[in-house]
């Protein structure tokens, strides 16, 4: 049975002081931005999804997207739900308390579900100012560990405002100039590019010289070769619609192998550095598109078929032998195969060789407690 919640689309309260707003689960996501927007307040969730997207879906799945180093996931960016459970009840949990030490949470247990356990029909959202001034840049790097080297630079310097730090490699912007050569690439082609972005409470004057001095010490540390900031919101927009046009790209190219996994940050120049290795002599050729947000750990370690090889064919060949070697090295290095896109069904064989027994029978009980005839989308993460 399908069940669409699109006609749940309200916005229900907003409360400025508490910083919290409750909405229906089918409101989409741009519409709950814009709606705490109108308040002078800010829903930092933010993915290239958003203007499709619904909160429902977004808690089901705990997605992610660009500001999770600042404001976490969708998880941290939720106070209460309300849900329709598999025996027909209405849990209402909405609340908006920050604090509150009564018992198992049912919130978490909902969240990141992907509908297997009930439908989230309402949600208690949290808030933040909004700020005062943004800046954004791309900054030009020689390797991986200058990356993170500049991302901890950036951490020290800048703490809590700075709110994006996406990783791109160079074949992942040479699909984006192959398949969209409309969009400018405002640096010259260097190993690695990273999209930095600081939000300011308090002024636009304070925000540059931050950001400006940020930048002139990555350059003289050597971090970075170099760099390009954007002078005006068209220009901060130009640079996130090339780092969201990497997706698309890598489409127009032809089928690929995906991968959404998560490294503590430390681990991941080794990984990128080794696996890279590893796959280009297990599959001569093979194009490796690296990026994601590298603030959070979380890379999109995509596999194209080599130039010329029907791609199909490719991935029938070697997709499984593929993942095979690149969920070894993750798990090697405590990473997990899935972070922000859940495990679906795609994923769900996987789920058995990753959790260890323990963890799968506790997930396995919770199922059956709350969903014992398996109503709630059968087939999917168990
Ligand atoms: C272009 C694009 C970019 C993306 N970028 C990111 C990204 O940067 N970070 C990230 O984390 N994700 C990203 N995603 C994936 C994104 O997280 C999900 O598409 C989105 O969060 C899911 O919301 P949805 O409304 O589309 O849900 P759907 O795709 O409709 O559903 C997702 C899952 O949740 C379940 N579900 C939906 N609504 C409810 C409900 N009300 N109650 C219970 N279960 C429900 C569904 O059954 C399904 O299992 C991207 C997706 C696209 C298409």
């Amino acid at each position: 049975m399908l069940l669409s919640l699109a006609r749940m689309n309200r916005v229900r309260a907003i409360d400025a002081a508490n910083l919290t707003m409750t909405v229906d689960a089918g409101c989409v996501l741009q519409a709950v931005q814009q709606a705490a927007a109108a308040q002078g307040l800010l829903f930092p969730l933010s993915l290239a999804a958003e203007g499709s997207c619904t909160i429902g879906g977004n808690l089901a799945a705990n997605a992610g997207g660009t500001q999770v180093l600042r404001f976490g996931n969708a998880r941290e960016l939720c106070l209460g739900l309300e849900v329709v459970t598999a025996a027909g009840d209405i849990w209402d949990g909405l609340t908006g308390l920050r604090k509150d030490n009564t018992g198992y949470d049912l919130r978490d247990l909902f969240i990141g579900s992907e509908g297997t356990l009930g439908i989230i029909t309402g949600a208690v959202l949290k808030l933040y100012p909004q700020p005062r001034a943004k800046c954004t840049a791309l900054a030009a790097c020689a390797s991986v560990d200058d990356a993170v080297a500049l991302l901890q630079l950036a951490q020290a310097r800048c703490g809590s405002l700075l709110t994006g730090f996406e990783l791109m490699g160079e074949f992942a912007l040479a699909l984006v100039r192959r398949h969209f050569p409309q969009l400018a690439q405002p640096l010259p082609p260097s190993p690695w590019c990273v999209l930095l972005e600081l939000s300011d409470g308090e002024s636009e004057v304070h925000a540059r010289s931050l950001f400006e001095g940020l930048l002139e010490a990555a350059l003289e540390q050597g971090l970075i070769s170099d760099a390009a900031v954007a002078e005006t919101l068209a220009q901060s927009h130009a640079m996130w619609h090339l780092r969201e046009s990497i997706p698309l790209a890598q489409a127009e190219e032809g089928l690929n192998v995906k991968h959404d996994i998560a490294l503590p940050v430390s681990r991941i120049p080794e990984f990128v550095a080794s696996t890279d290795a590893a796959l280009q002599a297990a599959f001569p050729g093979a194009r490796l598109v690296d990026f994601g947000h590298l603030g959070d750990g979380n890379l999109h370690y995509n596999v194209q078929a080599p130039e010329g090889i029907e791609a199909a064919e490719f991935l029938r060949t070697h997709e499984a032998a593929i993942n095979e070697m690149v969920y070894a090295a993750v798990v090697e290095r405590g990473g997990s195969i899935s972070a922000e896109h859940g495990i679906g069904e795609l994923k769900r064989e996987k789920l058995v060789h990753v959790k260890s027994p323990v963890a799968m029978a506790l997930m396995g009980s919770i199922k059956r407690a709350l969903d014992p005839q398996n109503l709630m989308n059968p087939g999917r993460v168990l």
